[in-house]
């Protein structure tokens, strides 16, 4: 059957597993393209290499991201894993600092796939109390001299927000590339390539896609070096996002801009109703005076926004007091807001920290929300309900 031209606006779904090559000339040439890596093939190969809808949503992430390339991939462990990897090789000697309040797979990660298996050397940077002690920080890059340094922008569920400016500063001056996972502040909040990072990571089965109904992950920067060495790593390992994950996503991103002002507004809606109610314990908002990271978020941010994301816990006299008034609340809520173990939904959903984190946040009550983008006045319907439940 012959192939019809199709007037299309948008890069149509490509599900071809394999593309059609006019010659055996053309065929080595396009082989030879794919070894010399260009961000957009000539002629496509073969859809684990490159795919022309994951292409034209890359591109569509670049633009929100404003670097120079983009990689997607199937999940945002898959990016991880990619833009960690790169920095390998067979017989060098490195080390490398993780913040420790990073999401819970990317420190599963880590032990079970980079120390166990890989036996590379990992350090941690740790909180003191529920801000970062930013002395403490140069003094343990100056003293383990990593190569790579990696932070989330705001940590879960505690929010912390870092001073990622000043994070990158001094890494760079100790001489370690900068890795951040910015997907809870994403780029409308603040956009580390601009600050000098070396690669920006996001589940974009978070925010960017914004309906929970994909996973995708992807790795942002501006140095072609690096781009080519993560395009041939997710060319061998089989990172590759599928065509219609990439298709979805390049169309939500589209509304991208507008969904997250309104999730950041209902956030910050919800920690105000919040944090005047006599029902609740403790509120953790980077918007609000009282969070330990204020001031660094309202600096990171110019106040653009605090994020999405809001943690609480609601009064009780002791910790079996307080889980059954957290039980009480979830029940209250729903089905408006369920209990789903994600974040950056279209809907208002959560999570009984303590279930996840078990007795790293030992605070027994705590419930993380993952504000949606429904109306406010839906919103706060719902959360005055679980108040007098
Ligand atoms: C969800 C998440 C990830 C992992 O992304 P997946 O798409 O689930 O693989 C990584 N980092 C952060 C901050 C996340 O929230």
């Amino acid at each position: 059957m012959k192939k019809k031209e199709i007037n299309s606006a948008r890069t149509p779904v490509y599900r071809d597993a394999g593309f059609e090559l006019p010659s055996a000339g053309t065929t080595s040439d396009a082989f030879a393209a794919e070894i010399d890596h260009e961000r957009e093939p000539e002629l496509y190969i073969y859809s684990r290499y490159r795919n022309p809808t994951v292409v034209a949503a890359e591109e569509a992430v670049m633009a929100t991201e404003g670097s120079a390339w983009a990689l997607l991939a199937q999940s945002g462990m898959s990016a991880i894993d990619i833009a960690l990897s790169i920095f390998q090789e067979a017989g060098k000697e490195s080390r490398w600092l993780f913040f420790s309040e990073i999401y819970g797979g990317t420190l599963s990660y880590i032990s079970s796939v980079l120390e166990k298996r890989r036996g590379l050397q990992i350090d941690f940077f740790r909180p003191s109390g529920n801000s970062y002690d930013y002395e403490l920080l140069e003094k343990t890059l100056d003293d383990t001299r990593p190569e790579i340094l990696y932070f989330e922008t705001i940590s879960n569920p505690l929010l912390m927000v870092a001073e990622g400016r000043r994070i990158i500063a001094l890494a760079r001056h100790y001489g370690a590339r900068v890795l951040v996972d910015n997907t809870f502040a994403t780029p409308l909040l603040w956009k580390p390539l601009d600050e000098g990072a070396d690669i920006v990571i996001h589940s974009a089965t978070k925010y960017l896609s914004g309906h929970g109904n994909l996973t995708a992950g992807v790795l942002c920067g501006n140095d072609t070096t690096l781009m080519k060495s993560a395009i041939e790593y997710r060319k061998y390992v089989g990172h590759m996002l599928s065509p219609d994950d990439a298709y979805r996503l390049q169309t939500q991103l589209a509304s991208f801009d507008l969904r997250f002002t309104r999730q950041c507004h209902n956030a910050s809606g919800v920690a105000a109703l919040l944090s005047s109610s006599d029902e609740v314990g403790s509120v953790l908002y980077p918007g609000l005076a009282t969070h330990p990271t204020h001031e660094a978020a309202r600096a990171l941010t110019g106040g653009k926004g605090y994020g999405a994301m809001v943690t609480f816990d609601l009064k009780g006299d002791n910790a079996e007091g307080k889980r059954s008034r957290r039980d009480r609340f979830i029940a209250a809520v729903y089905p408006e807001i369920r209990l789903i173990p994600t974040l950056g939904d279209s809907h208002t959903i959560l999570m009984p920290v303590e279930a996840v984190w078990g007795a790293k946040y030992p605070e027994p009550g705590m419930i993380r929300m993952s504000l949606g983008f429904e109306p406010w006045e839906e919103v706060e319907k719902v959360i005055r309900r679980g108040l007098q439940s």
